[in-house]
């Protein structure tokens, strides 16, 4: 790394040389080990930081198999109950100022209702990173940062980052070679752009942060200091966001809060007002989702091997 540019990287003992890099390696130690990058703690804001999690094998499909997750309050964090086609994930995301590992593992397993089995554990200290994109690389996905699992912002920020903010970055780039331009001029037009995507990505990490904030705020659960501490966070952004939610240009930030909020019975010092979004009874005749995900499965069978 020389002024800001990656010039090769080795990987499994092959050197590399390319014109742009982007490090997607799930691992923070990348970005404060080699890239020399400082993180902005959010442990302040939210305040897990730990999760034991295990898979379970189904006992009633039909019944356990729901097409949603369920985020359910526990007394140090949440616990999520996610149904995939051949098990079902769960985990306990909790803050391990509040509760220590061997309680919080006490407490995961009494809900399960099975005290034998051994949760594996991972931390994941909430972080921001406030500068994603460099001269010739950017960071993304877990090596860029992390929230927390509550809302599950990771693929969606990834995604949103990767196509809005840093492609577009690239086809700059790609631009300005052909353009015949002073190197000065080119480099100030780059940097005014790494300026300007740096800035966005950091607000969209922001307001995903207020918005699981915001679950914690309006939950209705205050017997433990977990959720006391939760409630008494202060943090100007969020008061902001929440104040000013009627100003956004895109319905999708409002509808994000007002909808799951609402359904809270939360009430908001906005001039705007919606109702909890109601779940329509089916018009057509349903059926439940494992048949289709069954069928599907057989017709796959008669696809050619690697379509299937
Ligand atoms: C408890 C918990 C729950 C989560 N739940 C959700 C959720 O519900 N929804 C969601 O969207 N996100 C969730 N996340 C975040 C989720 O983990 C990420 O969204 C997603 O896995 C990030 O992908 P990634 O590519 O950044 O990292 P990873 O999934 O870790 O992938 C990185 C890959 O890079 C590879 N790699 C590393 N170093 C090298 C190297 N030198 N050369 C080549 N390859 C390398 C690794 O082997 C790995 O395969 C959760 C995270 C945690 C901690």
């Amino acid at each position: 790394l020389r002024d800001d540019v990656v010039e090769r990287i080795d990987i499994g003992g092959k050197s590399v040389k390319a014109d742009y890099f982007i490090f997607a390696t799930g691992d923070k130690r990348i970005n404060q080990t080699f890239l020399k990058i400082a993180y902005e703690d959010f442990g302040d804001r939210l305040l897990t930081d730990t999760a034991l999690f295990l898979p379970l094998q189904y006992t009633d499909k039909r019944k356990q198999f729901h097409p949603y997750t369920v985020a359910r309050t526990m007394r140090h964090g949440w616990r999520w109950i996610t149904p995939t086609f051949s098990r079902i994930g769960t985990g306990y995301a909790f803050s391990s100022r509040h509760v220590s590992q061997d309680e919080a593992t006490r407490d995961f397993l009494n809900d399960i209702g099975d005290t034998s089995l051994e949760p594996r554990v991972v931390d994941f200290k909430p972080r921001k990173n406030p500068q994603t994109m460099h001269k010739n690389w950017a960071t993304l996905g877990m090596a860029s940062g992390f929230l927390e699992p509550l809302d599950a912002p990771g693929l969606t920020l990834s995604v949103s980052i990767l196509r809005q903010r840093i492609v577009p970055y690239l086809m700059t780039i790609h631009q300005q070679k052909t353009q015949k331009l002073p190197v000065t001029q080119k480099e100030s037009w780059l940097g005014f752009e790494r300026a300007k995507y740096n800035s966005v990505i950091s607000n969209l990490v922001d307001f995903w942060a207020a918005f699981i904030l915001c679950q914690y705020k309006t939950s209705q659960r205050s017997d433990t200091d977990f959720w006391r501490d939760h409630k008494a966070v202060e943090w100007r952004y969020y008061e902001d966001t929440v104040a000013n939610l009627d100003k956004y240009d895109s319905m999708v930030e409002q509808t994000m809060f007002h909808h799951t909020m609402s359904a809270k019975g939360a009430t908001w010092p906005t001039r705007q007002t919606l109702e909890p979004m109601k779940m329509q009874e089916p018009k057509f005749p349903s059926r439940h989702h494992l048949d289709i995900i069954e069928d599907l499965r057989k017709q796959a069978g008669f696809m050619p091997v690697g379509l299937a």
